[in-house]
């Protein structure tokens, strides 16, 4: 049996609609699926009646599906001649584990593709009306998560400096740290603060409120994972229709 290929999905942020038309084409041709939990269930529907599906979540704290076990079951599914679709949210090759895995199937010799997918961090805002750049009010955009692997924390007082829009991952339960080394940075009080929870997804929920009274606001709101924290002067191009618990002034 010829050994077949690996595609690594991006399935966007949830939205199936948010699905290129290459990871459609990828999930018709596939033999397996392996799913991660933050990926819509719908996606199945996409791909063959027949297709074997495997549920591989990892979401932090909770029961989830080691790394290397996932990479030996691709290699494995792939050396019996399967055709693998690992889906994962967002984009793939952001903070989703995407680099490790083609660098194991790639050792193993086996042939992988990437689909892109719409990554959270810009679909979250984009959900809301926030553009992640905008030439009035900044010069760029920084893409970082608010939890790492060993529990060290991002050099949040340089990121303030950067005068970059900052997009946080992951960062929902580390909240409080994150404002206080932005302070410690400089960022002021009034800096604009917006979080997307299940963005893109009818179940959406977002805040929009200030560096100063962000942790209050989100602890008010019950917001809580997965969602994207944007900070910068583009959340004031936030929808008013987006049902925020405290608008900016
Ligand atoms: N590869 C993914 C990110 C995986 S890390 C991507 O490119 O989007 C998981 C984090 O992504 C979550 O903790 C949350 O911060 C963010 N996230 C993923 N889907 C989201 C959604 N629908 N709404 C808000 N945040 C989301």
């Amino acid at each position: 049996m010829p050994t077949k290929k690996v595609f690594l999905i991006g399935a966007g942020p949830g939205d199936l609609e948010l699905l290129t038309l290459k990871a459609i084409r990828a999930l018709e041709r596939a033999d397996v699926l392996l799913i991660d939990d933050l990926v819509d269930r719908e996606v199945i529907g996409l791909a063959r009646k027949d297709v074997r599906v495997i549920e591989v979540g990892k979401r932090g704290g909770c029961r989830s599906t080691p790394q290397r076990f996932i990479e030996r079951l691709m290699i494995r599914l792939a050396r019996a001649g399967r055709t693998v679709a690992r889906v994962k949210g967002g984009d793939p090759f952001v903070f989703g584990r995407g680099g490790e895995e083609v660098s194991a199937l790639r050792a193993a010799g086996i042939d992988v593709g990437v689909v892109n997918g719409i990554t959270a961090g810009i679909a979250a805002p984009a959900a809301i009306g926030i553009p992640v750049t905008h030439r009035e009010c900044t010069r760029g955009v920084t893409l970082v998560t608010g939890h790492t692997r060993d529990g060290s924390a991002p050099d949040w007082a340089a990121l303030a400096r950067t005068g970059t829009t900052l997009v946080i991952y992951m960062g929902m339960s580390t909240l409080p740290a994150i404002i206080a080394g932005l302070q410690a940075g400089g960022m002021p009080a009034h800096m604009p603060v917006a979080v997307i929870q299940n963005a893109t997804l009818p179940h959406q929920r977002s805040v929009v409120s200030t560096l100063s009274q962000a942790s209050s606001d989100v602890t008010a709101s019950g917001l809580g994972s997965p969602a994207i924290v944007v900070i910068g002067e583009v959340v004031r191009f936030a929808a008013t229709n987006a049902e925020p618990v405290r608008q900016v002034a």
